[in-house]
């Protein structure tokens, strides 16, 4: 199965000064989101409220991480006949009231999924019938939702009517030949369902992995339509005042999904005849890649990149450029894609493995090489995720693979391997 092409940037619609420059933008693989997140609506629970009820609207269910669906190519969507009595099991649901009353009725003794608002779809908005909300924000509703229950809920003594509706619900699914794909990175999918994915998937993983306040350790309350998480000031399950929170106070009243910024760079060499690519004894044999890292504090992306090819290769790296970026929803990686040049001589011996064990592996490739894996081979085709082994040698007879079109990886080895970044030409 090939992997499927890229998002459409935007602004290839409109002429612009900068793409004449500069090339056309590039939107990676689960980038090109067609919903329009219309975020300042969040805190409006009427606005959730009747976006949640309304006829058209899909949900994108999740369960143990692994979202719904037909087939690898396809996201089975739901609607509100399916969940709505699990979303709203007759008290209401999670948009009956406001922030504010929800955080002073905060029991912590009460589950229910969690829900997250994605956004209106912008390729509905002109049809008839659409969902409109004050004449003015219109589009399909997206929602996500999360049907794993966290352990403290799902032991015997808590069973409850919403936990077996959940549970009915998932074996329905389940005679129907549909599937919860986890634990597996879903790169098959049509490019616009793949971005609304990535945004659900690491907005669910974020609310799964933040049960308890990082300041006092209490447990805290999904709000914003899942997008910030509150600690409460009281619980009215023991019916007790919680201690005070630095939270509470001001503007740091509540916790924010994080995006962790990863650099991922394509390193030429002072003549712009050769690549770097490193490999990672958890890589397929045969598998290289580009270099990456994360981002720490206090640190310019360009001095990110300069540190972890150093560490990772000893190889000094002179100017350093910013290529494209892709959402890597593995959990909440924003990999900052650059384009590097190797100071003069760097390419003319070993690279240094020693500073951190962190590869088996790192070489410069002819670009001719690299040209060569990019042509998309069997293994390209294959994918990312796909069931090669994982591990074992590197053995020199092997050619080089590359990873697929939906990794920013082989982005940007084809944006120098095509010749145009550093030919002479500023396209990038
Ligand atoms: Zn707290």
């Amino acid at each position: 199965m090939p992997p499927p092409d890229l998002p459409a940037p935007p602004s290839e619609k409109t002429p612009s000064m900068l793409s004449r420059k500069f090339g056309p933008e590039l939107h990676n693989y689960f980038a090109g989101n067609p919903l329009n997140r219309v975020s300042f609506l969040r805190p409006d629970h009427v606005f959730l409220d009747a976006a949640l009820r309304h006829k058209s609207t899909q949900f994108l269910l999740f369960h143990n991480m692994g979202p719904l669906t037909e087939s690898p190519k396809k996201i089975q969507f739901v609607q509100w006949d399916d969940v709505g009595r699990i979303v709203d099991p007759g008290d209401g649901g999670p948009f009956q009231k406001s922030e504010d009353d929800d955080i002073k009725e905060y029991d912590s003794g009460k589950w229910s999924p969690t829900i997250v608002f994605l956004g209106l779809d912008r390729r509905t908005e002109k049809e008839q019938d659409v969902f409109t909300y004050k004449n003015r924000y219109k589009g399909t509703p997206y929602f996500a939702l999360d049907l794993s229950a966290p352990a403290a809920f799902i032991d015997k003594a808590k069973t409850s009517a919403l936990t077996d509706a959940v549970k009915k619900l998932i074996e329905k699914y389940e005679s129907e030949n549909l599937e919860f794909v986890g634990n597996r990175m879903n790169l098959f999918l049509e490019p616009q369902e793949a971005a609304i994915y990535a945004e659900a998937r690491h907005t669910i993983d974020w609310n799964v992995r933040n049960p308890f306040c990082a300041q006092c350790g209490n447990r805290t309350l999904s709000t914003h339509a899942g997008w910030k998480r509150a600690c409460p000031p009281a619980d009215t399950a023991t019916n007790t005042e919680r201690p005070s929170c630095a939270t509470r106070q001001g503007i740091s009243n509540l916790s924010f999904p994080r995006t962790d910024a990863v650099i991922i760079v394509a390193i030429v060499s002072a003549d712009g005849q050769k690549m770097l690519l490193g490999r990672s004894k958890r890589f397929p044999p045969g598998m290289y890649s580009t270099l990456a890292g994360f981002l720490e504090p206090g640190e310019a992306l360009e001095e990110a990149v300069r540190r972890e090819v150093w560490e990772e290769s000893g190889v000094a790296v002179s100017r350093v450029v910013f290529h494209s970026s892709q959402p890597w929803p593995y959990p909440a990686n924003l990999m900052m894609g650059a384009i590097a040049q190797a100071a003069p001589g760097e390419d003319e011996r070993e690279p240094d493995l020693d500073h951190d064990a962190e590869l088996e592996s790192a070489k410069w490739f002819t670009l001719e090489e690299i040209r060569e894996a990019l042509k998309g081979t069997a293994w390209a085709e294959k994918g990312l995720g796909a069931s090669d082994p994982i591990g074992g040698e590197s053995k020199p007879d092997i050619p080089l693979k590359v990873p697929p079109r939906t990794a920013i990886a082989h982005q940007l080895m084809a944006a120098v391997a095509s010749g145009g970044f550093i030919g002479g030409e500023s396209k990038i």
